[in-house]
């Protein structure tokens, strides 16, 4: 199982008490808030945080995050977080989430509009295996 630090989110080993990278003292964090704490990371100011925060959410198919993503895409002007945030609602698996993909692929223009389209279908690809 993949860990990650609750303060800078850069993965961990399961067995640290002490983050690597920012000496956060993890064993003061509580496991079930961590959802919430990601959540809440997608206002960080560090742009590497976000990122991280958007991915993690993703890979943890966190429905609470959706309607905070799709906030976050409305936003922000930056093209990489916008993939990232596209992707992550993908893994989710929401169809609220698909729906807002599809919506983009409509109003959204360059990389943004091309990453959207194949976001979906990919998702089409595999469903038909
Ligand atoms: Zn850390």
């Amino acid at each position: 199982m993949t860990f990650f630090c609750p303060v800078c989110w850069k993965e961990i080993k399961g067995i640290d008490t002490i983050c690597l990278f920012c000496g956060a003292d993890i064993s003061a964090y509580e496991k079930k808030d961590f959802e919430e704490k990601l959540i809440n990371a997608l206002r960080h100011t560090e742009r590497e945080a976000v990122q991280r925060a958007v991915y993690i959410l993703g890979r943890r198919k966190s429905i609470k995050a959706v309607q905070p993503l799709v906030k976050l895409f409305k936003q922000t002007n930056n093209t990489l977080l916008k993939i990232g945030i596209l992707n992550a609602l993908n893994e989710t698996g929401v169809p609220e989430a698909r729906e807002f993909i599809v919506k983009v692929i409509d109003s959204d223009v360059g990389i943004t509009k091309r990453m959207a389209k194949e976001i979906i279908n990919r998702e089409s690809i595999n469903h038909a295996e």
